[in-house]
């Protein structure tokens, strides 16, 4: 079906379907000039936005609308999980060319719905518009946490132990297989590319490491290890050693890069989009934090290396050799 054909009240009318999850501190949700709702009592509010453009973060033709929705929701919860808090409510806007179906921004508004369901998160509004050419949509979610949990970038200390929630590479390894058309058999080149293509926001987990106590930074992984590490570093002003036999690599990554002859230590620092948090913690709590974690996530724990006060990051291999770490993460304008 055409845009043309309903316009925008008309989408607006379908899309508004089943968009709450937890209304009981919901006045008013879609429909107004502006959503109504009560903040938690003893709790600081968070907001965070990300917007994603066809031809920068995907390509229409190479993705499904569910899985476009689902991902640009996941991105924005996974910032609310780094911040250790919970998600509350989604606003979605969206840009639409000519060309794009009222069927695509459906099956786009299911994957938002499915991921938004999934952790209790209300879709209160958004705006809707046309475009010349590309498909955008930007999301912002509204969160809470009491302040005391809430968990920055700049907080690492000296000695504190760094640990990550989950592998790393696997989504760059996926986007990998996907841009390049490369058919995936088995199950584990398929779990590389759903890595890249829904990956899990860590909500329960950054929620439970704010409330822990003694974790001091965190962030996630969205633009890779040794940029999201960096960030962490320079903002605590701070530096780190972390050790190349202790990366966290999936046994799919590993058959992954043996198959295109890559060294998996290396994707794994540079990959991004993997969304899973890493975080410092003071080494006195650690042990406990680790093994509470583990009864709770059934999953363990990386622990990847340990902050020092340098103003370097280090990887060091098993032999002794360290290489200095510079971020080569994505980043928008730099020409490098
Ligand atoms: P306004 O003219 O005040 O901007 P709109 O007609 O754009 O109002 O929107 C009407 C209602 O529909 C508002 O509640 C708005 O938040 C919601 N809305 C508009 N577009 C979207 C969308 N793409 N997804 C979810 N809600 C939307
Ligand atoms: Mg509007």
């Amino acid at each position: 079906m055409k845009l043309q054909e309903i316009g925008e009240f008309g989408l607006i009318d379908k899309l508004s379907e089943g968009c709450l999850h937890k209304e009981n501190h919901v006045i008013r949700a879609i429909g107004d000039d502006a959503a109504v709702f009560i903040q938690s009592a003893g709790e600081v509010v968070l907001v965070t936005t990300d917007m994603l453009v066809e031809r920068v973060h995907f390509l229409r033709n190479a993705t499904t609308g569910f899985n476009l929705g689902y991902k640009a929701l996941a991105v924005n919860l996974s910032d609310i999980a780094a911040m250790g808090a919970s998600a509350r409510e989604a606003f979605v806007s969206i840009a639409i060319p000519e060309d794009c179906s009222v069927e695509f921004i459906e099956d786009m508004y299911k994957g938002i719905k499915y991921l938004a369901a999934s952790f209790q998160v209300n879709l209160l509004g958004g705006d809707t518009t046309a475009s010349p050419k590309d498909l955008v949509i930007n999301v912002v979610v509204v969160g809470s946490a009491p302040q005391e949990e809430i968990l920055y970038r700049d907080g690492a200390k000296n000695k504190d132990l760094i640990y990550c929630t989950g592998y790393l590479g696997d989504s760059r390894a996926g986007c990998h297989l996907i841009v390049n058309g490369i058919k995936t058999e088995s199950d584990g080149l398929k779990a590389l590319k759903n890595a890249h293509l829904i990956p899990r926001p860590m909500l329960m987990e950054g929620k439970f490491l704010g409330g822990f106590g003694g974790v001091h930074a965190a962030i996630d992984i969205s633009d890779g290890l040794s940029s999201d590490l960096g960030h962490i570093l320079k903002q605590s002003r701070v530096g780190a050693k972390i050790y190349a036999e202790k990366m966290p690599i999936s046994e799919n990554l590993k058959i992954f890069c043996k198959q295109f002859n890559l060294d998996p230590v290396k994707y794994a620092v540079d990959g991004g989009e993997d969304y899973v948090l890493l975080f410092t913690v003071s080494p006195d709590r650690a042990q406990k934090l680790y093994k509470k974690y583990h009864e709770i996530f059934e999953f363990p724990l990386f622990e990847i290396g340990e902050i020092n006060d340098s103003d370097q990051l280090v990887l060091e291999f098993p032999n002794g050799k360290t290489e200095q770490i510079l971020p080569t993460g994505w980043n928008h304008f730099k020409k490098t």
